[in-house]
């Protein structure tokens, strides 16, 4: 990989104050230093110089909880859907979506949502895949064009359920642990592999430990949607006499690993237990507004120490906008001003989300200074104010939320967008080929 010259940037670095004129050195993977343009080294032979011209260089976003495969149902009205409340969603439009995936669906959906994702900032996402008819090959697919072709970094997993029964339960853990295994051996810090599961009221206790069984003594992580509607508990507590965060203690599945999504409908005590257990927790507000589940305890849970990141559940690609409504959300909910300050916010978005990718990837990415990963991007923004370490929060939600405008994005010090130009693939034919894909789609689920 060539050396990468970023010149004359603005920039943000996430907790070393804020560079005006600024240079980034990047070798290899990782920044090699950061400093004011006077100080600039003299570029490395062959490296690639990158004039900015007084534009925003923040640290690339990370996505820690989506569906990659939702990009194909943008504009999608289904006949017959008219859900009275949260799993009625489920069975009246995700699962009929997600029943009609083949591998050339998947293939696309993970190649548009990868484009967009890079478009609004973000090098890193945390994926929860589903595809009931077309499971096995099909987190191999979602790499091929996110992590092989677009360059981002990646951590895939698919949806174990029993809701299409116990042949597709079957291949949902098979295909899991195949893909674990394959990431483990691929080395690549771009990827990472979670063992994923629905959720509770989709999984019965003979899957879970069956799950368990085979992985043996592989030390995994687990993504699951937890608490997100009523059903989560009412399930937990019918069937098995406890709420659902004690089930999946008792079976094993809370780890520092293991990312939760939602966490909704939880008491007190299952705080707690996430709390000791040192588990993720990922807020996905626009998801939940718009599936009308209710709002998170989130304050509550960053009081009590839980790991807390932002992801969007699949609910379009620019994390801003999930980054403003966690702010709105948890104001009005509680009707104080105070509920989700910036700085409530930018832990959750500039720490927690970088914590997150460190242990699930192990490398440290989040603070443009040496030694960290290069996901970085460049910004087209010119503060109309006064822009400081302290103060960024204020213009991203004020002046960039909704169309970020981002140039150019580096992961992993690969230039994966250059002035708007995804660099992996052909664009305008991945979204034709992508139409003709959803055309078919929709076609065979109507
Ligand atoms: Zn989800």
């Amino acid at each position: 990989m060539k050396a990468i010259l970023i010149e004359h940037a603005r920039i943000w670095t996430n907790g070393a104050g804020l560079i005006e004129d600024g240079f980034v050195l990047i070798e290899g993977d990782k920044i090699a230093r950061v400093g004011k343009m006077g100080d600039r080294p003299k570029p490395p032979k062959g490296a690639e110089a990158i004039d900015v011209k007084g534009r925003l260089l923040l640290p690339g976003f990370v996505c820690a909880h989506t569906h990659l495969y939702s990009a194909l149902a943008r504009g999608l009205a289904l006949p017959g859907v008219s859900p009275k409340r949260f799993g009625e969603i489920l069975e009246q439009f995700w699962w009929r979506l997600d029943k009609a995936l083949d591998q050339e669906r998947i293939y696309y959906s993970a190649l548009i949502g990868g484009i967009e994702f890079i478009k609004s900032g973000v090098t890193t996402i945390l994926d929860h895949h589903a595809s009931p008819n077309s499971i096995r090959g099909s987190l191999k697919a979602i790499k091929r064009a996110v992590v092989d072709e677009l360059g981002l970094r990646a951590s895939l997993c698919y949806e174990t359920s029993d809701r299409d029964g116990p042949e597709r339960a079957r291949e949902g853990i098979a295909e899991n642990i195949e893909f674990f295994d394959y990431a483990q051996a691929e080395g690549d810090d771009r990827l990472s592999a979670l063992i994923g599961l629905h959720a509770s009221f989709t999984l019965s206790d003979e899957t879970l430990k069956r799950l368990k069984r085979e992985l043996g003594d592989r030390e995994a992580g687990f993504h699951i949607h937890l608490a997100e509607g009523p059903e989560d508990q009412e399930d937990s507590l019918k069937r098995y006499k406890k709420r659902v965060v004690e089930r999946l203690r008792d079976l094993g599945i809370l780890n520092d690993k293991t990312v939760l999504a939602h966490g909704v409908h939880l008491d007190e005590n299952e705080k707690a237990i996430l709390a000791e257990a040192g588990a993720i927790l990922v807020h996905n507000p626009q998801s939940n507004m718009n599936n009308a589940v209710g709002v998170a305890d989130i304050p509550g849970m960053l009081n009590k120490g839980i790991l807390v990141g932002l992801g969007n559940d699949g609910f379009g690609y620019e994390m801003l906008s999930d980054l403003r409504a966690m702010t709105l959300v948890h104001k009005l909910a509680r009707r104080d001003p105070k509920a989700m300050g910036f700085d409530l916010a930018h832990k959750v978005f500039f720490e927690n989300n970088y914590a997150i990718v460190k242990r699930l990837f192990g490398v440290e990415v989040g603070k443009i200074r040496p030694g960290y990963q290069a996901d970085l991007i460049i910004v087209d923004y010119l503060p109309p104010t006064p822009l400081t370490e302290g103060n960024l929060m204020g213009h991203l939600l004020f002046g960039l939320v909704g169309n970020p405008r981002v140039l150019t994005a580096i992961v992993d010090g690969r230039v994966v967008m250059k002035d708007r130009r995804i660099l992996g693939v052909d664009e305008e034919a991945a979204y034709r080929e992508a139409r003709g894909a959803a055309e078919r789609l929709w076609k065979r689920i109507k």
